[in-house]
């Protein structure tokens, strides 16, 4: 059983008692035998009169019993469930749920839960019954039977690590109550009140460990200015072909103040697919390397990093852009050195040296760069690309290579505002809510069933014109085998039936790093007229000549993801379009697609996706550092308003957690800090 507990993730009698139902059945209404009604959950205490086994015709065995009370007696029947004869002796009493059915204008109960009546609490029947998440040979009732005997034998210990004044000031319940009264409610109202205190906890824990890791990095270090001559700055933004947009002129202003403080920064800079992030990280890179420091930058693939690489060297002047080094007639007495490690370098031992001697200025990368052999001589500035890629300790990994660098996070991805104050509540934001100028929306069509060919002749007519295409095959959730099996078969389809005289190419998953690389090098070389791609297209890779996008089984998407897609036909000057089709969208479905032809702000589709999805199904990822919820609701924008003004209050009176009162309280930050790696 505990092999079987372990699959649902409880190991622990902690993990027991945090095993909530995934909702109750209320079967607190009793009702006598001569009132039962059809149709709706009520709940008997009777004798057992007689009870036997029964073989149906077809040869299913089950259990047939007739119970009575005072008022008449009712006929039950348990199908499949042979054994449960021999336990019901006559004259037993025993309670029964569920709903009665008419057979024969007689009234049956099929089914029913049932409940010995001399086994103590009733935990099957009667009252608000709990309805547990299982796993294969796992049941429900023996579910009930053992959080029920946890609950007795260890709520009485428990200790409530809110302190009292937090507790009764929001007006919360103790948590033993509340533990309790979240598997066994008295009331549907002491129900809700056990999941807001629970709710409440889940936030506030996070809250207060997002402020104990800013505390972390704020208080504990000496961090370096960064504050070269302005004439460098100047330089840079007089070579670039375009002028800064306002509000990234506004972002990089908030990072040089950051930059030119001793305290190390920490920054998230939110932006748009195309809004020229990549602009502003490559300035702050060159404030470091002129104030004689080294910067790195993590993308979460080696596609992303390559592609960093490449535009980075030519923000900087570098022309040819094709070795691991380029140049740019620099504020130091010699050039700087922009270098690429990734999982894929050659002759990583030679990059390492020149990366500890301090020869290599700025280190593009992906994972590799937190690996232990990465050591940097002198490093002053981390940039992490796609922030939700990467979990919280492999951004604080990156940043240990310093003594304490400044840090920017990027992200592509719009996060609403709930969302970024649990997630990044430690950073402080800047948003560039501007496009360059002379962008053109997307226009994104939804396309019905029946007008498949249609989006097919487009994508046709495009290709005619010398553009590009992405076709993306549908989410497969359960595996990544599936999912590239079944792009792999659509690629097939498509290349033999549907466009046999244009050059298709496959990108999915399961392709080694170098396979992906190289289908990306022909695609982004115009070697490839269509991309039939899986979801790994997602993250932000450029193709200018792309201006068309078709995305199959697009209603399973969610609609940031569906954005950050979009955002892939973005690059050029030309109008692009996106074509999505869906099978047969739910209701849900169809109007989530309708937002996707109507909303063209990232942000305000995140609001609608968060609302509509919730956070878990938001990032289209478990790997987003998201702690597991749940019961609170991110979308509960009042109780984490609160959850974070109280945890802010406390952290001002004792920001180490270290009075008495708080001892527990530290206790379930530090577990929950430890979870989170
Ligand atoms: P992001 O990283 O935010 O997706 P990039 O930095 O890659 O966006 O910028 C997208 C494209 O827009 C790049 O080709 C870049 O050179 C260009 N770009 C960036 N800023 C500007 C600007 N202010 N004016 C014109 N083009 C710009
Ligand atoms: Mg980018």
């Amino acid at each position: 059983m505990a092999a079987r507990f372990a699959k649902l993730g409880v190991i622990t009698v902690r993990d027991l008692l945090y095993f909530f139902p995934r909702h109750h059945i209320d079967y607190s209404r009793r009702s006598r035998i001569a009132d039962l009604e059809p149709g709706i959950d009520q709940t008997i205490v009777a004798e057992v009169w007689q009870a036997s086994e029964k073989r149906s015709r077809r040869g299913m065995r089950s259990t047939e019993a007739i119970v009575g009370d005072e008022t008449g007696t009712v006929r039950v029947i348990w199908f499949n469930q042979p054994y449960l004869a021999k336990r019901l002796s006559t004259g037993t009493r025993i309670a029964l749920s569920g709903k009665v059915d008419l057979f024969r204008d007689q009234k049956v109960f099929q089914s029913p839960e049932y409940e010995f009546l001399e086994s103590g609490d009733l935990i099957h029947t009667g009252r608000l019954i709990p309805v547990y998440p299982l796993t294969r040979g796992l049941y429900l009732r023996q579910v009930r039977q053992v959080v029920k005997d946890a609950l007795d034998l260890y709520l009485p210990d428990i200790e409530d690590f809110l302190p009292e004044g937090v507790r009764t000031g929001a007006g919360l319940m103790r948590l033993s109550e509340a533990i309790q009264q979240a598997h066994y409610p008295d009331n549907e109202f002491s129900k809700d009140a056990a999941r807001h205190r629970l709710a409440f906890d889940e936030l506030f824990l996070i809250q207060l460990s997002v402020l104990s890791r800013k505390r972390d990095w704020r208080e504990a270090r000496q961090g370096i200015s960064l504050n070269p001559e302005p004439e460098c700055l100047a330089r840079f933004l007089a070579s670039l072909p375009f002028d800064l947009t306002s509000a990234q002129r506004r972002v990089l202003d908030e990072i040089r103040g950051d930059l030119a403080q001793d305290k190390p920064m920490s920054r998230l800079l939110q932006g748009e697919v195309g809004s020229g992030k990549t602009v502003v990280a490559t300035t702050a890179m060159l404030l470091a390397v002129a104030s004689y420091c080294q910067a790195a930058l993590m993308a979460p693939t080696e596609i992303l990093a390559e592609q960093h690489f490449q535009n980075i060297c030519r923000l900087l002047g570098d022309q040819d852009g094709d070795g691991d080094v380029c140049c740019f007639p620099s504020p130091l007495p010699r050039p700087i050195v922009v270098g690429l490690l990734t999982g894929g370098s050659r002759a990583k031992g030679e990059l390492h040296r020149r990366i500890a001697s301090g020869e290599i200025d700025i280190l593009i990368g992906t994972h590799a760069l937190i690996q232990k052999k990465v050591e940097f001589h002198r490093l002053g500035l981390v940039v992490v690309d796609e922030q939700h890629r990467f979990g919280v300790m492999q951004r604080v990994e990156l940043r240990q290579k310093g003594t304490s660098p400044h840090m920017l996070v990027m992200s592509a991805t719009p996060i609403p505002r709930t969302l970024a104050l649990t997630l990044y509540g430690d950073l402080d934001i800047s948003l560039i809510d501007e496009l360059p100028p002379g962008r053109r929306e997307i226009k994104t069509r939804w396309l019905s069933p029946q007008r498949r060919q249609d989006g097919y002749e487009f994508v046709r007519k495009q290709i005619a014109r010398a553009c590009q295409a992405f076709i993306i095959c549908p989410l497969i959730e359960e595996s990544e085998n599936i999912e590239a099996r079944a792009a792999t078969a659509e690629y097939e389809r498509l290349s033999q039936e549907i466009f046999p005289d244009l050059r298709l190419g496959l990108l999915h998953g399961r392709m080694s790093t170098s396979q992906k690389e190289e289908v990306m090098q022909r695609f982004r070389a115009g070697e490839i007229d269509v991309l039939v791609s899986t979801s790994v297209v997602e993250v932000g890779i450029d193709v200018p000549n792309a201006t068309v996008m078709l995305v199959e089984g697009a209603e399973r998407f969610g609609l940031a993801q569906l954005h950050q897609f979009r955002g892939r036909v973005w690059r050029s000057s030309y109008q692009s379009y996106c074509l999505l089709l869906s099978e047969n969208p739910s209701v849900e479905g169809a109007k989530r697609l309708k937002l996707m032809e109507e909303i063209h702000n990232g942000f305000r589709l995140a609001e609608e996706d968060l609302r509509l999805r919730g956070p878990g199904e938001f990032f289209g990822t478990r790997q987003s550092g998201l702690p597991d919820l749940k019961m609170a609701q991110l979308s509960d924008v009042g109780l984490l308003e609160m959850a974070r003004s109280e945890a802010i209050r406390l952290f001002e009176s004792d920001p180490q957690l270290e009075r008495s009162e708080h001892k527990a309280l530290a206790g379930a930050v530090a577990r929950l800090r430890e979870g989170a790696k």
